[in-house]
Parts: C-alpha cells; sequence; structure tokens
C-alpha cells in the first residue's frame, strides 16, 4: 500500500499543472480566489521541508498557524516530509489558548503562515514573507527522513475539560489505514475528463474533518476548494463561489449543510456534479437526509462517525430514503475494514446487539494517545486482541448500541457537547470561567432544541452581589475572549445567588437544563 505522501508525489509528478488548492481571499472589493497547482504544491513543501530538515536540530512538531491559505497546506506537508508532525492552529483561536498549545508542545519552531497576531512570546516564529522565500530558495528536501508508521503526522488539539486543550496523537499509519477506506467511499464518484474530482472542504484544519477532505483528495488525485471563514459569513458570495467550484464531492458538518438549506438555491443546479455529500462530526438527521436528497437528486449520502481519536471516522452508511425516512436520527453505520467496535457496559463487558452501552473504538486507526498526558491517555486508552491481532484501543463516551448489523448513536455519557458541529467540553469553559476574578461557582449548560445543542448559557454565581449585569456580561465575555474561541463562549450569561444541588450535593444540571432561563 502506497503512502498518502507517496501518493502525493506521484501525482504531483504525473499532473504538475493542474489545479490542487483553491480558496478564496478577502479583499478590499470582496472575495478573490487563490489557487495553487500540484506541481507547486511539491515544489514548495520540499523546499520548506529542505529548510525545517537543515536548520531544526530535533523533530519536535511544529505549530502551524493560519486558516485557509495555501501556505497552511504547504506548511503541513514540509513538516510531515521533514519528518516531523504539525500541529494546526486556526486563526479564530485566541492568543491564551495558543499560548496553552505552544506550552504543551514547545515547538522548536511555530509556522505562521497567516500572520496571525499574538504569536507566544518568546518563541522562534516564520513570518509568511519568510515561509514563501523559503519556499522559493531553500534547497529541496531528499525526503528520506519524512514521517511513516508510528511516527506521528499530526497532532489535533481539543477542547479539554481541565480547561486546557489536549493534543490527539495521530500516527502516519494511522491516517494511511484511515485513506484506504475513505477512498473507498468515494470510489463512486466519477472523476472528471481530466482526471480531477474536486472535493469541498469546510471545516477548519484544526478540526480533523478537514483531514478527510484535504487528504482523500491529494491521496487520490482529486483537488480542494476551501471555503474560508470570512466566507461562510456573506451567503451571497458564498453561493457565488460554490456555483464556480464544480464539486463532485461534498465534506462538512450536517449544520453547515442545514445552514446552506435553508436558501432555495442551494441545490443541483449550484453544483451540477455534486454525486457524495460526507457528513461526519455530529448527528444527522432523517430530515437533513430528506431535504438533501431532493435538492441533489442526483447525489448520493452517507453518513460517517468517529472521534479526533480514531482518526476522522471509522464507520459508515450509505443513507436510502427509507432509512431517512425511518429515524430522527440517523445510524452510523459498520466499521471499516481494520476497526471493531463494542459496546460495553460500565465494567467494560461487552454487551449482546440491541443493548446500550458505550461505543468503544479498536483498530488500526485509533491514536497513540494524548500528547505528554498519560494519564488522560490511561484513561480513556488501553489495547485488546481483536480477531487474533493486537490493536489500540479507545473509549468514546458515546452511547450507542447496534442493531440489524448497524450501530445507532444515542448522546454522549459526559459533558461533551457539539454545537454547530464543534466540539466542546463544557468544562473546558467552566475552568476558564472560574479563572475571572470575582467569580466563585460557575455551570455552563447546554440549550436545546430537538436534542440538537443549539445554545450555551453560563450560570455563574459570583462573589459579590452583581451591580451591573451588562457591564458584568461584557466583562466575562471579554476575559473569555482572550482564552477561548468564539464558538466556546456561551451565547447567555445568568447571574445567581447561587446554584440548584442534588441530594448529593452536586450542582443539579438537570434542574437546570429543564428549569426557567434569562
Ligand atoms: P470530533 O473529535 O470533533 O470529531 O468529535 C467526535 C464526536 O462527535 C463523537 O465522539 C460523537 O460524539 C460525535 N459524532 C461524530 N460523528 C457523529 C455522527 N455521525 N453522529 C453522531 N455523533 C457524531
Amino acid at each position: 500500500m502506497s503512502t498518502v505522501l507517496e501518493k502525493i508525489r506521484l501525482h504531483a509528478r504525473a499532473h504538475p499543472d493542474r489545479v490542487a488548492y483553491v480558496t478564496v481571499k478577502q479583499t478590499a472589493d470582496g472575495f478573490e480566489n487563490v489557487h495553487m497547482t500540484w506541481g507547486e504544491l511539491e515544489e514548495r513543501s520540499s523546499r520548506l521541508a529542505g529548510y525545517l530538515a537543515s536548520r531544526l536540530k530535533g523533530r519536535a512538531p511544529l505549530l502551524v498557524c493560519g486558516h485557509k491559505d495555501p501556505l497552511m497546506l504547504v506548511a503541513f506537508l514540509a513538516c510531515v516530509r521533514s519528518g516531523r508532525a504539525y500541529v494546526p492552529v486556526d486563526a479564530s483561536t485566541p492568543a491564551g489558548r495558543v499560548g496553552d498549545i505552544a506550552a504543551a508542545v514547545e515547538p522548536e519552531l511555530i509556522l505562521n503562515a497567516e500572520d496571525m497576531d499574538g504569536m507566544p512570546a518568546g518563541r522562534a516564529v516564520l513570518d509568511s514573507a519568510e515561509m514563501r522565500a523559503l519556499c522559493e530558495t531553500a534547497p529541496r528536501c531528499d525526503d528520506s527522513g519524512q514521517v511513516s508508521g508510528e511516527d506521528i503526522h499530526y497532532i489535533i488539539f481539543t477542547s479539554g475539560s481541565t480547561g486546557l486543550p489536549k493534543g490527539v496523537r495521530i500516527t502516519a499509519a494511522c491516517l494511511d489505514n484511515f485513506l484506504a477506506w475513505s477512498q473507498n467511499l468515494t470510489a463512486g464518484v466519477p472523476a472528471k475528463p481530466n482526471g480531477d474530482r474536486v472535493f469541498i472542504n469546510q471545516a477548519p484544519f484544526s478540526f480533523d474533518l478537514s483531514v478527510f477532505d484535504l487528504y482523500t483528495a491529494l491521496y487520490t488525485g482529486g483537488s480542494i476548494r476551501a471555503i474560508p471563514k470570512p466566507l461562510q459569513g456573506d451567503m451571497k458570495a458564498l453561493f457565488a463561489y460554490l456555483g464556480s467550484t464544480s464539486a463532485d464531492i461534498w465534506i462538512s458538518t450536517p449544520s453547515f449543510a442545514d445552514l446552506l438549506l435553508a436558501d432555495n438555491a442551494f441545490n443541483q443546479s449550484l453544483l451540477p456534479d455534486l454525486r457524495l455529500f460526507l457528513f461526519c462530526g455530529e448527528a444527522l438527521t432523517g430530515r437533513t437526509a430528506e431535504k438533501l436528497a431532493a435538492a441533489f437528486p442526483k447525489a448520493c449520502i452517507t453518513n460517517t462517525y468517529g472521534p479526533t481519536e480514531s482518526t476522522v471516522a471509522v464507520t459508515g452508511v450509505v443513507v436510502t430514503p427509507e432509512m431517512a425516512a425511518e429515524h430522527a436520527v440517523l445510524p452510523l453505520g459498520v466499521e471499516k475494514p481494520g476497526t471493531r467496535i463494542f459496546i460495553m457496559d460500565e465494567k467494560g463487558a461487552v454487551l449482546p446487539d440491541g443493548e446500550k452501552g458505550e461505543i468503544v473504538i479498536a483498530g488500526d486507526t485509533v491514536s497513540p494517545g494524548y500528547w505528554n498526558n498519560p494519564a488522560k491517555t490511561a484513561e480513556m486508552f488501553g489495547t485488546c486482541d481483536a480477531d487474533g491481532t493486537h490493536a489500540r484501543l479507545y473509549h468514546t463516551h458515546d452511547a450507542g448500541y447496534r442493531k440489524d448489523g448497524l450501530l445507532f448513536y444515542c448522546g454522549r455519557m459526559d459533558k461533551q457537547v457539539k454545537l454547530h458541529g464543534y466540539r466542546i467540553e463544557l468544562e473546558d469553559i467552566e475552568n476558564n470561567i472560574l479563572v475571572i476574578p470575582g467569580v466563585e461557582r460557575t455551570v455552563v449548560i447546554p440549550e436545546r432544541e430537538n436534542g440538537e445543542v443549539k445554545d450555551l448559557v453560563a450560570h455563574i454565581v459570583e462573589e459579590a452581589p452583581v451591580q451591573s449585569v451588562i457591564r458584568e456580561r461584557q466583562r466575562i465575555r471579554g476575559e473569555l475572549k482572550k482564552r477561548l474561541p468564539d464558538y466556546m463562549i456561551p451565547r447567555k450569561f445568568v447571574f445567581d445567588d447561587s446554584l440548584p444541588m442534588t441530594q448529593n450535593g452536586k450542582v443539579d444540571r438537570k434542574a437546570l437544563e429543564s428549569g426557567p432561563q434569562c
């Protein structure tokens, strides 16, 4: 089996002039397209890798900061071609959080591909101009030290319950095993006459859903049309861009598809070549699938499931019209080859079909654990012998069951939520509120509609009575903005004299979830 890095080199050699990546940049007059060919991706990443290999002493992971500029992709490949993992840090990450990630990783260098403000003090940083110059002038890398097998390919930091993000390490082998499957998911989509297949990228690169589109496209010789955040806020420009993409394969969260479905123009006439929707990251409802099927009669819909800790996705199912009509929340499907899923009770005993328990994933895409966090790794990961092979295993804390050969999802068993597709530990927000001077206690409650989280509400008890609720909300929000990305900041803040308690003295989250709110 060829590795993803070998495949990328082969495709670049075979069609250097074909476009590999397109995105849009905001300018004074609106948006303009920026693109990069396969040849440019190969050349630039090789030269930047050559520089990293010759200048850096160790092989510790490097932070790559920015959003959707082509230089991000160049930097990712440069890191792994020079034998080091990369840590994607999205431009939406506030300086405090970037500092936390840098403190955990201790990178020898930060590649600031889009000149983000607030780089951690005292760290060596290459800005975008320096990176671009190196992409032209540095000696090419010979790829002899590129990552492979159990080397770490990337580390994605996700929300952590302590208030600090935790880094999920994904090996080169995990990524290759995932791609061997993801390419099959897309196999039914024909290529255009020039051999290209266009993949839509919605997720930021710091979210592992982006690995799905980015690497499946590169692995199969396709190309990517990335949708940057500013465009997602301008529907007119977004639809104009989408219409220009000739996209064949769509990969996003269901939330993003829902947002677009609110506009009737999101249909097959806008994207006549579109043949496949691949969803992951949160529950896909039968309703969304039905609406999509009506708007895109030529496209197939596949629901996939998996946590970052087992490399993007490990189960999948093609959604049939009967399935969409029957299930409010669609099944997760069946395991990919190389993965075994067990439904376990609290004691770790495997439950029979039909019984609800924890979804536990074993197999060849499970991460070796969190970066520099042996305690959390020991808590969540383990090993097992599945079908005669020794495999790593991950406790998802997702509840589910298996019926008629399909896996079903029944929500979380802990305080992790998905809001607009983003993974958030409520305790991460709580711990960041608690460090704000004047706050005595807090609890963050998800507000749900039809079971889906729509908003977050922070209930706060302060040390002294709040004089002005408006000013206090502004102060808390301002403090949180320094530490948390916008999607993690609760929309509502309620100041209480006390929090309701359960019989055994814990905060009664259920009472707050169902009770009246601001
Ligand atoms: P992330 O690590 O951000 O990909 O989030 C992983 C979590 O998202 C899983 O543990 C599930 O709770 C949820 N999730 C992912 N895919 C699905 C799906 N298809 N249906 C329901 N929940 C999902």
